[in-house]
């Protein structure tokens, strides 16, 4: 990862009447400044919200997505209400500026990372935000050659986010140290990915992306009631394939057993076939794949 461009987000709630032009709350500042404190919740409470989104064709794809499930989460977590305006006027100066000619090196896709904290817990101006673009690689390779994953138990029931709100699942908090810990017994154990289930059976998602499974010629995707997100590129990948029947259901450990097919989905990797889930085999249907990741890559928002 290289990190491009980085904007600085004026969110003081005062600072928005209805007339002010979003451009003025957008502040571009070098990389390497400096821009959050030691006392930001956003670094000592992992207590914020962020979206990752890709760059294609110089905009940044699903932003109205990504901008939605910044605001579902921002209520999940009691936040304040983000200004959208600013944030939409942010990240697509950040995509046109990342695809102007020479900025990505070969083999390099452009990303952008927005966050927003609850602010400095010494001064409570309220939330800090910026956004950041990065180049990644180009997932090509990995679309082609697929990923091994572990099941891994979140420990969590399908229900917890109506019997437990406060731990915050389906919101996409920064707090993703559990997230890497996942990934990182799913390395020990000899792979490169994890599909998590409910502590009571159900099948959940990623660590990092949203699960597709083929069952009984169905594409199907859990439900995000049941506490996992609601991806965006999963949704794209539906709506594009409309020949094909998709379906929100819940999906048990035993269902998955019976999958044909299995995609990992997420915004800077696309649609991720899975060649073995816990070290049983699965065939990549390349066709399929290539297929959903031409919907994903067509995108023009
Ligand atoms: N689920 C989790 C936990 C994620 O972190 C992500 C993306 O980072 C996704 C699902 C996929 O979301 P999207 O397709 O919108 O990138």
């Amino acid at each position: 990862m290289r990190a491009l461009l980085l904007y600085r987000l004026e969110l003081s709630p005062d600072t928005d009447p209805p007339d002010t032009d979003p451009a003025d709350a957008v502040v571009e500042v070098d990389p390497a400044t400096p821009i959050i404190r030691a006392t930001d919740l956003g670094v000592t409470r992992g207590d914020g919200v962020f979206e990752t989104a890709v760059v294609r064709h110089g905009v940044p794809q699903a932003l109205e997505a990504h901008l939605h499930r910044l605001e579902r989460s921002a209520a999940l977590l009691e936040l304040p209400a983000p200004s959208l305006d600013r944030w939409r006027t942010a990240v697509r100066r950040a995509a046109a500026a990342v695809s102007r000619p020479g900025v990505l090196r070969d083999g390099e896709i452009a990303s952008i990372k927005f966050a927003m904290t609850r602010g400095d817990e010494l001064d409570h101006a309220g939330p800090t935000g910026w956004v950041l673009s990065f180049a990644g690689a180009d997932p090509s390779a990995v679309r082609a050659a697929g990923v091994t994953a572990v099941v891994l138990d979140r420990g969590y029931r399908h229900d917890v986010m109506h019997t437990a709100p406060w731990l915050l699942q389906g919101a996409k908090s920064l707090a993703y140290a559990v997230n890497q810990a996942a990934l990182r017994e799913a390395a020990r154990r000899g792979a490169d990915d994890v599909v998590f289930v409910s502590a009571d059976g159900f099948v959940l998602e990623g660590p990092r992306s949203t699960l597709i499974a083929r069952i009984d010629d169905t594409l199907v995707t859990p439900p995000p009631e049941f506490g996992v997100l609601p991806g965006t590129t999963q949704g794209d990948v539906f709506a594009g394939l409309a020949d094909r029947r998709t379906a929100i259901v819940p999906v048990t450990r035993e269902d998955l057993r019976r999958a044909d097919a299995l995609w990992l989905c997420s915004s800077t990797r696309g649609a991720v076939p899975v060649r073995a889930l816990d070290g049983a085999a699965l065939a990549i249907d390349h066709e399929l794949t290539a297929r959903m990741n031409a919907v994903l890559d067509a995108r023009e928002d």
